[in-house]
């Protein structure tokens, strides 16, 4: 009965044959009354009352029991909700604690920033370092204050999502693309494997890759220099299944849930300053949630690494992509060959094209670009102009004299987009003209151009 919160009442126990009443009989009990105490809808424990020297209560004393009953588990709830508020009130007041020192610290290299800037004297400061020293404690102070705000609006449910049709490919590629300096700079090799079909979801873009960079960040944090990501993606049914993986200072078992709540760091002493708040992870379970998708943590233990698998559902149906701008990310997958001295600008842009499904290449000057065009054969070569050794014009007459070169799609990248240098390149044998930074969506355009007249080719080759 006190299970489904209702009284109990007994009577006449020492006259009952009732087996349920056996064990209160033996008791020498004459009358019982149990009731249920309830915290809203849900029981959380019983008060019984009993008489040794009458067979039953009058109605009244029912009430006043029950009344009772209210009372105390009034006061007991309430007792569980302000050792709940305390709780909160003593995370907050740590994570306080961690939100000035977090703030304060880049706030240091600044003021010594504007202290050499103040120097005079024959020894000039080194301006570049101090505008990019500036630059990497603004950007993590921006980030800090973003969290903030992410977290004013969790705790007052105001996450709002604008969800559109986006490929899975597009968000990881974002995502890496934002996480990549931070890798970089802890010497830590990223392996990617992606699936070969293009894989959509319902879902925000920018909520979503942030999703991966909170991940992404954390691996990278979490990770002694010279470490390893793994970042997987699967499709699992009608699901997709999305693994960080690292293999860092690890997660000790007893901390893999309470991880995600918030302000809970596994070390919060403050000389192990991470540069985080506590927050990063229940955003992006938050997130993850509002997708209808579940996060999980695993690790076998400090010093073993740390997995995190998100798993999200994925869109029925085939159909166009409509990224708010982002074009269809997956296009038939070409052979591109992409030269630049700046290795970083190569890498990177080698990077996004190959999530995006692409098979790609590298070369760091001109001479490296023809010999490399020549083994490859690529359907798409991109080529700087300026660079050491070859510039970008005479290695593209080079590659468009081999015969194999009729079809290639070559495309020139330069820091001016003048019209002479336009006109430079289209004598050089160009076919399209790029100016750097390359913008990616008229570049993944073109390349779906390519791709398609490339699909249609294979499709004639049988025939032939
Ligand atoms: P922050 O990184 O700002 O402290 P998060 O909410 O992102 O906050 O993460 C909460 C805690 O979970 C971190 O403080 C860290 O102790 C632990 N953690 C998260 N990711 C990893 C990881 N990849 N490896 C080890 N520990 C992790």
């Amino acid at each position: 009965m006190a299970l489904q919160c209702r009284p109990i009442v007994a009577t006449f126990i020492q006259q009952s044959d009732d087996p349920k009443v056996q064990i209160v009989k033996g008791y020498g009990l004459r009358a019982y009354a149990c009731n249920p105490l309830m915290a809203g809808d849900k029981l959380f424990g019983t008060l019984s009352f009993a008489s040794r020297s009458r067979d039953e209560f009058d109605p009244s004393e029912l009430d006043f029991f029950q009344t009772l009953c209210r009372y105390a588990a009034a006061a007991f709830e309430r007792r569980r909700l302000v050792a709940g508020l305390r709780e909160a009130d003593r995370k907050k007041d740590e994570f306080l604690a961690t939100l000035a020192h977090e703030l304060r610290n880049p706030l240091a290299p600044i003021r010594n920033a504007v202290e050499f800037l103040r120097m005079k004297g024959p020894q000039q400061p080194d301006l570049e370092n101090i505008r990019d020293m500036i630059d990497r404690q603004v950007r993590q102070m921006t980030r800090l204050v973003d969290d903030l705000l992410d977290v004013s609006r969790i705790s007052r449910g105001k996450i709002s999502l604008q969800k559109q049709r986006v490929s899975l490919s597009l968000i990881v590629s974002n995502a890496v693309e934002a996480c990549r300096p931070m890798l970089e700079s802890q010497g830590h090799t990223l392996e990617v494997a992606l699936p070969p079909e293009p894989l959509y979801l319902e879902g925000d873009t920018t909520r979503l890759t942030q999703v991966f960079v909170n991940l992404f960040n954390n691996a990278a944090k979490y990770t002694p220099a010279g470490g390893h990501v793994w970042l997987t993606v699967e499709r699992q049914g009608s699901d997709v299944v999305v693994r960080v993986k690292d293999d860092g200072s690890g997660i000790p078992a007893t901390m893999l849930t309470r991880i995600f709540e918030m302000f809970v760091q596994v070390d919060r002493s403050l000389e192990r300053t991470t540069g985080g708040l506590g927050i990063g992870l229940t955003l992006v379970q938050k997130i993850v949630d509002m997708h209808g998708g579940r996060i999980e943590a695993h690790s076998e233990g400090p010093g073993k690494g740390s997995e995190f698998v998100v798993r999200l559902p994925l869109t029925v149906g085939a159909g166009a992509e409509t990224g708010g701008g982002h074009p269809v990310s997956y296009v038939t997958p070409l052979r591109i060959l992409i030269v630049d001295d700046n290795r970083d600008a190569a890498d990177s842009l080698a990077m996004m094209l190959r999530l995006k499904g692409h098979e790609v290449y590298t070369a760091y000057d001109g001479i490296q670009a023809v010999e490399t065009a020549n083994s490859l054969r690529p359907d798409v070569a991109l080529l700087d102009i300026g660079m050491p050794r070859l510039n970008g014009y005479e290695a593209a007459r080079r590659i468009r004299t081999q015969p194999w070169a009729k079809a290639v799609v070559l495309v020139a990248l330069t820091g001016w987009g003048q019209e002479e240098d336009k006109r430079l390149a289209e004598e050089a044998g160009f076919n399209s003209h790029f100016t750097k930074p390359v913008d990616t969506v008229a570049l993944e355009s073109l390349l779906a151009g390519v791709g398609a007249v490339r699909k249609a080719e294979r499709l004639e080759e049988p025939a032939r």
